[in-house]
């Protein structure tokens, strides 16, 4: 058996604009220790899934703040930086423009991260929940290594597993 797990981003139209592969899943005999997903396969789906998700997310945003809201005139791009994002299933390393603000308002700053500024925890609500929940039953050691992501599939495994080509 093989079984690909793609995510699928569609327009507003509901058209397939583009598709991402996450992840091949392949097993032989069904046994009890073969069916399923392990742990490890659950977290790098679901890491690989967040990504793709807040990336697309992230691009819809940003491409509604191109433009100053008041006069439509295209805003100037300063450069780029990296937002560090982290979730509930993974640590996120986003791209962040800084544009210039249009000169027809008045502004405190010359430039914004649009980002940035609608990130400024760099955390997701649910994540900071989890984490303070946890910390409240257990130590931070234990409560950061249960909420860790695991980035590697146990290569003891003897399930086939490989990810998708395009992360
Ligand atoms: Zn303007």
């Amino acid at each position: 058996m093989k079984v690909r797990v793609q995510v699928v981003i569609e327009s507003a139209a509901g058209e397939p604009t583009d598709v991402h592969e996450i992840a091949c899943i392949q097993r032989d005999e069904l046994q009890p220790d073969t069916v399923g997903l392990t742990l490890d396969e659950a977290k790098t789906v679901l890491e690989r899934i967040q990504q793709r998700i807040v990336e697309q997310h992230v691009t819809e945003y940003l491409q509604t703040q191109s433009c100053c809201p008041h006069c439509g005139t295209k805003r100037y791009h300063k450069g780029t930086h990296t937002v560090r994002l982290r979730t509930l299933f993974g640590k996120l390393r986003l791209k962040s423009p800084r544009f210039y603000h249009c000169q027809c308002q008045p502004h405190p700053t010359r430039t914004f991260s649009p980002l940035a500024e609608r990130l400024p925890e760099r955390s997701t609500p649910e994540l900071r929940y989890l984490e303070t929940k946890w910390a409240s039953l257990m130590s931070y050691g234990m409560t950061a290594k249960e909420l860790s992501i695991n980035k590697w599939i146990n290569r003891n495994s003897s399930r086939e597993w490989s990810l998708g080509s395009s992360i």
